[in-house]
């Protein structure tokens, strides 16, 4: 059974469609690419991190083309941004309707229907029975950033509590809230003080030791936490850890912030992760796949929690008109179809890397929620972890057609567009498999 219909954007037949993936007749870099890359190593940050090659020229449902006309499929998404799938007709023509009325009038000066349709929207879709109030923004970490200072004003406290393992983003204020990879951190100092982090998955370290010998809880404005670890290694917490964790909050009158930047917007079949875990923050912030690909983030908030007054925050572009046309363009195609296929297919694409781990034997702790799924490679002897074989595989991979992205120290994750169907997901399992084939011969 296919996840999604044809018509419905599986990357098959249809507008747009680019041809079958994985389709590699020059390998890559093919010489577009080698030349591309060459200008791009002359003017581009050196910060970027490109595992490997892959010079995009366009990209439609789950396939994407590179400048040589090699086709791939995709398990990243642009890392979990285009949960539609690349270039969706309806949310491309949102985006075209809208750029041809209103491109730009600034939303913290003015009004304009697609920011408040949108502000409803996520009103209505974030969990929480009480009135909620939202600012938009134009990143994950803006978002953060904003939640930080509302958070510190709402309570009148300053220290912020985050996680190990957790990503929040690269501005000083999310970066100080970011325990990932020391390199994200290093020479940028001093961050905003103020932030400490804890051990995630276990409250014991916080109840019993830091607030008890350490911290005051009442100094405590907010804890940042991240559902399901992403940037991390897609950490799957316990079930109790998040309810643990409100009741905490709730005991001390701590905002209680859940991160669903990576894992929202449907990605693990429903809205929001923190819905698997029946938990309910006081402020929700999301972003990467809310609007496609669209530079959007929001901060969705108590109403009695998001109480500043005007002047206290503001942003030019932030939920500038283009990007609310594709986010509800994008809530409704999710909410219609998406998610419910990322519900069906994740459990599938996880028996399938069950079945991959047994045979090969270099992956270990399969898991997942709908279409947020990792493995940790391992070595074959032993199951310690494998980092170095884990870029041979998804290098290798990529020279057979298939788009993969590493997360935490020696995981894969596997995000791709919510549109995915089955086909192409055990094509693109297949290849896989072969590649680690290859890379253990
Ligand atoms: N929070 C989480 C959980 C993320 O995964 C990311 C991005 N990887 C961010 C925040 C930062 O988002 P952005 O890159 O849009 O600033």
């Amino acid at each position: 059974m296919l996840g999604i219909k044809d018509s419905e954007h599986s990357g098959q037949p249809g507008d747009g469609w680019i041809g079958p993936a994985p389709s590699i007749d020059t390998p890559p870099p093919g010489p577009r690419a080698r030349l591309l890359i060459d200008r791009d190593e002359r003017c581009t940050s050196p910060s970027n991190t490109r595992d490997y090659p892959l010079v995009v020229r366009r990209a439609y449902g789950s396939v994407v083309e590179d400048v040589d006309g090699n086709r791939y499929l995709d398990f990243a998404a642009g890392i979990a941004v285009c949960s539609t799938g690349h270039s969706h007709p309806k949310v491309v023509s949102a985006i075209q309707e809208q750029a041809a009325s209103l491109i730009h009038i600034c939303g913290s000066d003015f009004y304009y229907e697609p920011m408040i349709r949108l502000c409803e929207k996520l009103t209505a879709i974030t969990p929480g029975d009480f009135p909620k109030r939202v600012l938009l923004t134009n990143s994950g970490s803006e978002a953060v950033e904003a939640a930080i200072k509302m958070c510190r004003r709402h309570t009148h406290r300053k220290r912020i509590i985050a996680f190990y393992g957790a990503f929040h983003g690269r501005t000083m204020g999310a970066l100080a809230l970011t325990s990932s990879k020391a390199t994200q951190k290093v020479g940028f100092g001093p961050l905003i003080p103020m932030v400490s982090h804890v051990p995630y998955g276990t409250l014991d370290a916080l109840r019993d030791t830091i607030f008890k010998q350490q911290l005051d809880p009442g100094e405590v404005a907010a804890i940042f936490v991240e559902p399901i670890q992403g940037e991390g290694g897609y950490v799957f917490p316990d079930a109790s850890f998040l309810p643990e964790l409100r009741a905490l909050c709730d005991e001390h009158k701590i905002v209680m912030v859940c991160d669903e930047i990576q894992s929202g917007a449907g990605r693990t079949g429903k809205m929001y992760a923190c819905e698997h875990y029946d938990v309910v923050p006081d402020v929700l912030l999301t972003a990467k796949g809310l609007a496609s690909g669209m530079p959007l983030g929001a901060v969705v908030a108590r109403e009695t929690v998001m109480d500043w007054p005007p002047g206290a925050q503001g942003s030019t572009y932030g939920g500038n008109p283009i990007c609310c046309a594709a986010a509800l363009a994008t809530l409704d195609l999710i909410e219609s179809s998406f998610m419910n296929n990322a519900a069906t297919l994740g459990p599938h694409m996880q028996k399938r890397l069950i079945v991959i781990a047994e045979k090969r034997k270099v992956f270990a702790n399969v898991r997942g929620l709908g279409f947020m799924v990792a493995v940790d490679v391992v070595h074959r002897q032993g199951g310690k972890p494998d980092a170095a074989k884990r870029l041979r595989i998804c290098k290798e991979a990529f020279t057979r057609g298939l788009i993969l992205l590493p997360c935490g120290d020696h995981s894969i994750r596997f995000c791709p567009p919510l549109c995915i169907n089955q086909t192409q997901l055990d094509v693109g399992l297949d290849v896989l498999d072969e590649a680690i084939a290859t890379v253990t011969r």
